[in-house]
């Protein structure tokens, strides 16, 4: 009896060895691939115009990007991770006083920094967000602990901010995100919505110019997504949301599928513009499904869903992506977007980098 137990428990011990050196066997990137990885990033478009375009304010931001990028590539080409390579990229972009994310964040109609922030890991679609927190210094870290530490999703509000203390992550005070830039926008934003109310007053304000005094409140946001060496896709995404927002609004970033979206089998993708209707387009997880179900390139997808279908509904932006096979989209249908991307397609092949701005 004993010896029956023993050879049914060394048979099942052995099969599952096969299977699991099967497994990563297949999980294995092919051998003209290996050392292969990519990270691309956005700083967010909507804010950027040609107009105010000068040399200084472009060095800024590319050195700035340039700093972030280094930061994910040095965890990607150790053989790191996809998804700490993302957070620790969007921490640094969170960090920089620049971008709508972090310090530096957009303000509420009330006068408040309201953070919005998401996290997700193709190789198990684990996902994780905050949203509306006001004290968490890194929101990305935030949503990551939400996606390992907690039975949930998505936390918003008090209640996340009481699980970041709990989790040892930094708080500060409200008062750090403050910037005079920002809050200069938001008061331009304020002088709008009187002359909007009093145009409204008399009937005489049309859709299409109320949208247009939104898009002037620009907006921001910082992303970054990841192919790591082993194949595996993740998805980081953090924002001030929208300048002069009201009423508790959140936006499309820490909505998973349509600010931030990864799955190994297709695709990770950060968002970045008017997110009410990167929501209602479901976005990032339109693409995904593109090319999952209906074999469509990425490049094809993200374009008509970029190009297309959002201007098309009255919104505007850009967004970022790599696929399963390395490959990087960047569409946006605003001026600019801030963006870049480090990848290396093998372990001879040269680094290749690029960092822009503008669409030329
Ligand atoms: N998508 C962000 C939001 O709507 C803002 C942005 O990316 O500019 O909250």
């Amino acid at each position: 009896m004993v010896n029956i137990v023993q050879n049914n428990a060394m048979r099942i011990g052995i099969s599952l060895l096969v299977l699991s050196f099967c497994f990563q066997l297949s999980a294995q990137p092919k051998k003209e691939f290996q050392g292969r990885y990519v990270l691309v990033i956005h700083g967010g478009a909507g804010t950027i115009l040609r107009s105010q375009r000068t040399a200084e304010l472009e060095k800024k931001y590319t050195a700035s990007l340039e700093e972030a990028l280094a930061v994910g590539q040095s965890i990607l080409e150790k053989g790191g991770k996809a998804i700490d390579a993302v957070e620790a990229t969007v921490r640094v972009l969170e960090d920089n006083p620049l971008f709508n994310a972090g310090k530096g964040a957009v303000f509420t109609h009330e006068g408040r920094n309201e953070l919005d922030a998401a996290i997700m890991d193709g190789r198990t679609l684990a996902a994780g967000s905050v949203a509306g927190v006001t004290t968490i210094r890194n929101p990305i870290t935030a949503a990551r602990a939400v996606m390992e530490k907690s039975e949930h999703v998505l936390l918003s509000g008090k209640g996340a901010e009481q699980f970041a203390k709990e989790q040892g992550i930094e708080i500060v005070d409200p008062s750090y995100f403050y910037t005079p830039e920002r809050w200069r926008s938001l008061q331009r934003a304020l002088e709008r919505d009187s002359l909007k109310q009093l145009k409204q007053q008399a009937s005489l304000l049309k859709i299409a110019e109320e949208n247009e005094l939104i898009k002037k409140d620009r907006y921001g946001t910082v992303g970054a997504v990841a192919l790591d060496m082993e194949g595996n896709l993740a998805a980081a995404t953090s924002t001030g949301g929208m300048n002069n927002k009201k009423w508790g609004r959140i936006g499309d970033a820490p909505i998973i599928g349509a600010g931030t979206y990864a799955n190994n089998s297709t695709v990770a993708i950060s968002c970045t513009g008017w997110g009410e209707y990167y929501i209602r387009l479901v976005m990032a997880k339109t693409i995904s499904d593109q090319i999952e179900y209906t074999n469509r390139s990425l490049q094809d997808a993200a374009n008509e869903m970029v190009m297309v279908k959002l201007p098309k509904l009255g919104g505007d932006g850009g967004l970022i992506a790599v696929d399963k096979s390395g490959n990087i989209a960047m569409p946006f249908c605003t001026e600019g977007m801030y963006r870049g991307y480090i990848k290396r397609e093998n372990y001879n092949a040269p680094i290749q980098k690029e960092v822009a701005m503008f669409k030329d």
